[in-house]
């Protein structure tokens, strides 16, 4: 392992000394052959450990909603072995299938099958992982600058009202 992330100040909780690299995101996100050249960023044992939980949750869970260009491939072929290492996960998604009524894009709704999440545990777990993101991508990683250890990051998802105002700005 490259020395340029050990006995550094942890990128994360700006605490403790790190002992490895950790990919801001976690290569498990993305396909095999999309792997190479990821941000990283000195971690303690303790952040990349809490870290690593959240990711392994939602590198399960948020394929099931992806639009982009991988999604279907990572939901057909990573998915599973994920979920097969992962009884409980897999029960609990399994307990949630069934036929929902939603509102497609065109204003009409349409009975489809899918999954039901546990929003609250799912934006908890977006949110966390979120915050971890703009302190090692956003501040370590492009600005290096490690923030203090009190330094308030928050994460939460838009309201409808939110949106619009950044789908403006953009
Ligand atoms: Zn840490």
């Amino acid at each position: 392992m490259s020395k340029k992330y050990l006995n550094k100040i942890c990128a994360y909780c700006a605490e403790s000394v790190s002992t490895a690299g950790d990919h801001v995101f976690a290569k498990k996100f993305f396909l095999e052959d999309k792997r190479s050249n990821l941000p990283q960023v000195p971690v303690c044992d303790k952040c990349n450990t809490d870290k690593s939980k959240l990711e392994n949750y939602l590198m399960t869970i948020l394929p099931f909603g992806g639009r982009h260009e991988d999604a279907h491939k990572n939901l057909t072929e990573m998915a599973p072995k994920r979920l097969a290492k992962n009884t409980r996960l897999h029960k609990k998604l399994s307990a949630g299938i069934g036929l929902f009524r939603i509102l497609q894009s065109s204003g009409i709704s349409a009975r489809k099958t899918g999954i039901r999440f546990r929003n609250s545990e799912l934006w908890k777990s977006v949110s966390k992982l979120s915050e971890y993101l703009v302190r090692g991508l956003y501040c370590w990683h492009h600005n290096n600058v490690t923030l203090e250890k009190d330094t308030y990051v928050k994460a939460w998802p838009l309201s409808a009202n939110e949106k619009n105002i950044f789908i403006q700005i953009l």
